[in-house]
Order: C-alpha cells, then sequence, then structure tokens
C-alpha cells in the first residue's frame, strides 16, 4: 500500500500543507491545504474521501478540487463521513453562499455523493478494509485503520486523550500509527481543551498500545516541530517515533521495529 503525504501540518505558512493522504492514488484520507500539489490528472483519479471531520484544515481542499475537476471528471466520488460532518458540509460548505451546492451538480449525475458512517463500522473501499475509529476531538471526529490484507496503518485524526482506542488498535494490530502530537508538553491544558495530545500524553497512551508498531506524528504546530519531536523521542526511548513530512511517500511495510 503506498501512502502519499500530502499534507501533514497543524499549520500552513512557508510550504506546509493540512492534513491530506493520497493512498494507491485513488482513496483520498480527509481534504486539507495538501490537495493542492495534485495535478488535474491526479484529482481526476480519485474515486472515494474518507473525512475525519469538518474542521476547515481537513476539508478545506474538498470544494475547491469539486470545481477545478467539475468539466472533466467521468465518475462521481463517494465520501464518507459521520453524519454530523455531512449536515457541516451541506449548511456551511455547500450552500450556495460559500461555495455551490455539488451534492446537486451535474443535476444527471452530481459530482459527489455523501454517505454517512459510524464509529466501528467497517467499509470495502478500492480493495482496502477500512474500520472507523474512535476520536477525542471537540467536535464529532473519527479516525481510521485501513489495511489491504498484507499491510495496515491507523490514523488518529485530529485526537487527544482517548483511552477508547487503545484496545481496538491492540486487536488491529497496525503495522504503523499516524498520531496526532500537535503542541509541546509546554501547553498541557491548550492541548487537552482542543483535543490534540502533548509528547506526554503520547507516551501515557502509548503505554496502553501493546503492539509494536512505528508511530510517525502527524499535525505538529508550525514553528514547534523540532521541540515536539525532541520531547517525544526523550520520554518514549523504546519506540520508534518519526515525524511525517508532506511529500513522504510511505510503502507499507515501513522498516518495522
Ligand atoms: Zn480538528
Ligand atoms: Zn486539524
Amino acid at each position: 500500500m503506498k501512502i502519499e503525504i500530502l499534507g501533514c501540518s497543524g499549520g500552513i505558512g512557508n510550504g506546509l500543507k493540512t492534513t491530506t493522504f493520497l493512498l494507491d492514488e485513488q482513496l483520498l484520507v480527509d481534504a486539507g491545504t495538501g490537495v493542492e500539489l495534485l495535478s488535474l490528472d491526479r484529482m481526476l483519479q480519485i474515486r472515494d474521501v474518507v473525512i475525519t471531520h469538518s474542521h476547515l484544515d481537513h476539508i478545506v481542499g474538498l470544494p475547491l478540487m469539486l470545481a477545478t475537476i467539475y468539466d472533466q471528471h467521468k465518475h462521481p466520488i463517494n465520501l464518507y463521513a459521520l453524519p454530523e460532518v455531512i449536515t457541516a458540509l451541506q449548511n456551511h460548505i455547500f450552500n450556495w453562499t460559500v461555495w455551490p451546492d455539488y451534492t446537486t451538480l451535474p443535476e444527471a449525475q452530481p459530482i459527489i455523493r455523501l454517505h454517512p458512517i459510524n464509529v466501528g463500522d467497517q467499509l470495502k473501499l478500492q480493495g482496502k478494509d477500512i474500520k472507523v475509529l474512535p476520536a477525542a476531538h471537540p467536535t464529532p471526529t473519527v479516525g481510521y485503520f485501513i489495511s489491504n490484507g498484507e499491510n495496515s496503518f491507523a490514523f488518529t485524526g485530529d485526537n487527544g486523550i482517548n483511552d477508547a482506542l487503545w484496545p481496538i488498535l491492540n486487536t488491529c494490530k497496525p503495522d504503523l500509527l499516524i498520531i496526532d502530537v500537535s503542541f509541546t508538553d509546554e501547553v498541557d491544558e491548550l492541548a487537552r481543551l482542543s483535543g490534540h495530545l502533548t509528547p506526554s500524553h503520547l507516551a501515557d497512551q502509548l503505554a496502553s498500545f501493546t503492539h509494536p508498531a512505528r508511530v510517525m506524528i502527524t499535525h505538529l504546530k508550525p514553528g514547534f516541530e523540532d521541540t515536539i519531536m525532541q520531547q517525544c523521542r526523550q520520554l518514549l526511548p523504546d519506540w520508534q517515533v518519526d515525524r511525517l513530512h508532506h511529500g513522504d511517500i510511505l510503502n507499507l511495510p515501513v522498516c518495522p521495529r
């Protein structure tokens, strides 16, 4: 399985892009500003999109991409998200004020179809088994465990301290865990309030994770990347913990620990 990291930052600036992963060219996981790294031809290959939550940094690329491919697309795109996320997209994005309602355009065959999903659901998309994971964040959010039968990874989505997650991941046994550590240990309260982890929270959470997966950190706050990674490595000497960068192409299995 090829995971192309188009965006993985907690912000923008100086080339940084927000959460957007492309799997084997056809399945998009979140649609942040990383979408802009795709050529028109590559956007046209996308068939399915799974969204973790409705925060702007995870969806802003979607309406722009639909407008870009509108004249040339041959197949509708299927989007999967929590019912609350679908409602948010309909009410706040595809409402004819912020953007045209692409769920009704073109009339004969709308370019995007919205499919509600729930935590615990199993999807089968593009030959991959996808399990919808619980996430802890101030707005309804999920993560995803994605397997092609041979290799697998889990992505927490935007996620804070979340004790419901670990028993599930201990069963799923992902080869790779992509996990949100947005903040340094110095801003513990901000991290708790905003539903993200600090390095110390990560260390506490990984104590409940019994599978020796490789761990990659995502959603780091711009300007604090080096401190976050230093703190993670210091607290987790027994884990292989690396920073995700946009432009990374991860071919699973990636360097097992
Ligand atoms: Zn968020
Ligand atoms: Zn985010």
